[in-house]
């Protein structure tokens, strides 16, 4: 156990966290070359996978998903989402706030079927269970392809098997989308915050949404007792699962050939910085780890946490991670970034990212909108406020002084004009109109 006020006493930047402020956490033990490796569990091999896996199944999301996301024909059945530069805002920066470096958005936002980073590692993992399922019954023909999901007598079996995700709303999204897709039981278990539409969306595709009075950790513990008294669920566990990670990571080989093909530079001299909204750690580990592991010690990664909830911030700095929440600091964990509204971090991810991740920004909720409405005005793009939270990052993380010396440790100072900035914009494009007016307008 542990006592909040010596907690504070060792961790100084704990006092400014508990009194709302936002701040930076460097991460003291971010390490570079093997070094970095030696408490790492996911390879690059993992990485590569979960490619692999995805590719094969490729065929499948045409079948399944061709007709409302035709988006899908032209990329061959692969879900991936643009990486494109916010020149005006860019620009805009510059001129108001001193911005250095060249500003992009990756737009997870706007990946098909799921809308959100949460297609990488849902649809992920239901694939996965489905193939081990197909295996163990021998229904699986070699000579074809992966389209054969959708054939008569794997739906029969698919039928017989709840699968089942407790979520803030994107990731029941992803997972229930597809579960439901291939004949599977879908039940997503929904925390206090998850927004109506979400719910919506997910009854109008067959799944069974289940409400919480209370936060994502009563809905996941309260959902993961009730897979395991049955043995034909199976249970999607976004506090724990490594089959998540690895769908998750297969971003950073998809945009490494994004940034070749932009003629990005990378290297001692062009960093980039990347800026992962983060609740659990689970999306945004997986995305930064990939980064680190794929494009190398150039990568310096940011989660991005919002004032009220900064629970990974918390668990990393305390190392701690699910053993401390943000209630033992006595912070409410209010957000309208539903995606962030996690208030306990994953234990795992924080092992994980424990050698890898570069530190951890947390910002106002009210910037979320304004930037929203400068996104919406300046570039025609719009995401959800748990997404814009990483250009908030972008433009005020170089305001710390802490920054300032993290960037001198890494002989970065005088190269800041060679930054590129990739902001993940996390979820968004299944958003209703009307819900994102109402946005427009706070
Ligand atoms: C899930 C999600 C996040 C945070 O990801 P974690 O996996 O919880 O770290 C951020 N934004 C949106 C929109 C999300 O759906």
């Amino acid at each position: 156990m542990y006592n909040i006020e010596e907690l504070i006493k060792e961790n100084p930047i704990l006092d400014k966290v508990k009194n709302l402020e936002p701040t930076v956490w460097i991460n003291p033990d971010r390490k570079t070359g093997d070094e970095a490796w030696d408490n790492v569990e996911f390879t690059i091999d993992d990485i590569k996978e979960a490619d692999q896996r995805f590719r094969k199944f490729a065929p499948l999301m045409i079948k399944l998903f061709g007709e409302e996301f035709p988006e899908l024909y032209e990329s061959k059945g692969i879900l991936e989402s643009p990486l494109v530069r916010l020149e005006n805002l860019e620009k805009k920066y510059r001129q108001e706030k001193d911005f250095k470096g060249k500003l992009y958005l990756k737009m997870d936002s706007h990946l098909p079927v799921v809308g959100s980073i949460k297609a990488r590692g849902g649809l992920y993992e239901v694939l996965v269970f489905a193939e081990i399922l197909a295996k163990e019954n021998n229904l699986l023909d070699e000579n074809r392809d992966y389209s054969q999901f959708a054939d008569e007598d794997f739906r029969n079996l698919f039928s017989k098997y709840t699968i089942q995700v407790a979520s803030t709303g994107n990731l029941g999204i992803s997972v229930g989308v597809m579960a439901s897709a291939l004949g599977f039981n879908a039940i997503v278990h929904m925390s206090n915050d998850a927004k109506d539409w979400k719910k919506k969306h997910l009854r109008d595709r067959g799944a069974t949404v289940i409400e919480y009075d209370g936060d994502f950790s009563t809905a996941i513990t309260k959902a993961r007792e009730l897979s395991l008294q049955d043995e034909f669920s199976y249970f999607v566990d976004d506090e724990d699962s490594t089959t998540l990670f690895k769908g998750y990571s297969v971003a950073a080989l998809r945009t490494k050939e994004q940034i070749e093909k932009m003629g990005i530079k990378v290297d001692k001299d062009h960093p980039i910085f990347l800026y992962a909204p983060c609740g659990v750690g689970g999306s945004s580990g997986g995305v930064s780890f990939g980064f680190r592991r794929v494009l190398g010690d150039n990568v310096h990664a940011f989660f991005v946490e919002t004032t009220h909830i900064p629970s990974f911030l918390i668990g990393a700095s305390t190392k701690l991670h699910s053993n401390i929440s943000v209630y033992d600091l006595g912070i409410d964990g209010k957000t309208e970034a539903d995606g962030l509204s996690v208030a306990r971090p994953s234990k795992f991810s924080g092992h994980t990212m424990e050698s890898l991740l570069s530190g951890v920004i947390t910002i106002e909720d009210y910037t979320l909108f304004e930037t929203l409405r400068e996104l919406n005005d300046l570039e025609d793009i719009r995401i959800e406020p748990s997404s814009t939270s990483s250009i908030v990052a972008s433009e005020s993380l170089f305001n710390y002084e802490q920054v300032k010396e993290y960037l001198e440790k890494y002989d970065l100072l005088d190269k800041l004009d060679n930054v590129t900035h990739i902001c993940w914009a996390t979820g968004g494009n299944l958003v209703p109109k009307e819900i994102m007016d109402n946005y427009l307008k706070k």
